[in-house]
């Protein structure tokens, strides 16, 4: 492989496209597709059934648990639990929180601590600071960043797992489940559609996704990457998630440099766009909240989250100038489609960058 191969123009763009199943479904079981806007993204269930009857009730109820979840993780629906709670901050009241919703507070408080707090769901206040910054085309002031970083820090939420009851100690806090709860929503998406005894099913929502059983005849899910060279990646995925972040399309760009809508609450700057990060993990769950630290932490402070974690591999395309590297976990290469398994079985053990 030449090192050109692998240095090839930039393509901004987002990276996931789901391929058709290339095996011939089994007698009994047909290939469904369904589409659905939700939490801002459609939402893609594809599940392979015995009857059109069963398929299309299954992903009904999908659908209306992804719907029931986001009218618990939304802060953009003013009635949700995450806008209550968030009103209620500096307050000193604390409010009994939703078995989902303490469930996403234990595991994102989990990675803010292992990742030293790059991935951060107290970022909303950062989040609106840049929103603002996006549609007046105007950089914040230092001044601006350092008031809101007083409302932002994941030691400012406390819970209280006995009582299953949350609080957010300073005022003017808010919460923001957007770097996990898409993920998480495909997650249980797909275990109702288990449930219903569908266990070949693929929920996505938009670059995250919740993979179940490979369609039948197949080894895994075919899954298309933006290889970063204008080319294709296939992936051969099954039971687990994966997840893309670091979006290219979403970004604000000021005096010819270009700010993502990922955000480091370390200093309270959003990213310059430079690198988007693919993540393979054993949920969706996990995959897209790590897709978001990932992006924060850059490629070269993330081995630290993937050499602890043995099922969990990442591949960063990384801009320099005009050109884009691909830095691959170990492990990330035994995901792709045939061929190129030839490369996969070249690599040693660490990081190794494709060039
Ligand atoms: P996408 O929404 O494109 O899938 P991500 O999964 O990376 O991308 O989530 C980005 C969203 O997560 C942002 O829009 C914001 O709501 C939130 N966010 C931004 N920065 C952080 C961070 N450091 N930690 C946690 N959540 C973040
Ligand atoms: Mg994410």
């Amino acid at each position: 492989m030449s090192s050109k191969s692998f240095f090839l123009s930039w393509i901004p763009g987002a990276c996931l496209i789901l391929l058709a199943s290339c095996s011939t479904p089994s007698k009994n079981l047909t290939r469904y597709e369904f589409e659905r806007p939700q939490m801002g993204v459609p939402f893609r269930i594809v599940l392979y059934a015995s009857s059109s009857k069963l398929a299309a009730e299954t992903a009904e109820s999908a659908f209306q648990i992804i719907s029931d979840l986001n009218m618990i993780f939304s802060d953009y629906e003013a009635s949700s639990e995450t806008s209550k709670l968030s009103a209620q901050s500096g307050s000193g009241k604390s409010m009994t929180a939703s078995p989902e919703m303490l469930l996403l507070l234990e595991k994102s408080l989990a990675l803010s601590k292992k990742s030293g707090g790059a991935f951060d769901l107290t970022v909303g206040p950062l989040v609106g600071v840049w929103k603002k910054a996006r549609r007046e085309k105007k950089l914040p002031s230092k001044s601006t960043i350092e008031e809101t970083l007083t409302r932002v820090g994941w030691d400012k939420i406390q819970l209280d797992r006995k009582q299953g009851a949350v609080r957010l100690v300073a005022t003017g806090m808010k919460l923001d489940f957007g770097g996990i709860a898409k993920g998480y929503a495909a997650d249980e998406a797909l275990k109702s559609i288990r449930r219903a005894g569908m266990s070949r099913a693929l929920v996505a929502a938009a670059g995250d996704i919740a993979l179940g059983e490979p369609p039948p005849g197949a080894k895994g899910w075919k899954i298309e990457l933006d290889a970063g060279n204008g080319g294709k990646t296939f992936l051969s995925l099954r039971n687990c998630g994966l997840s893309t972040s670091g979006d290219l399309f979403q970004f604000l760009e000021i005096d010819g440099k270009r700010y993502s809508h990922i955000i480091d609450p370390r200093n309270g700057q959003a990213l310059e766009q430079s690198s988007t990060a693919t993540v393979i993990a054993p949920t969706a769950t996990e995959a897209d909240s790590l897709a978001t630290t990932f992006s924060v932490l850059g490629p070269d402070h993330s081995s630290i989250l993937t050499s602890k974690h043995r099922a969990i591999e990442v591949r960063f395309l990384i801009k320099q100038g005009e050109k884009t590297a691909v830095k691959v976990s170990s492990g990330f290469m035994k995901y792709y489609h045939t061929h190129e398994q030839s490369l996969a079985r070249s690599a040693p053990g660490g990081w190794k960058i494709l060039e």
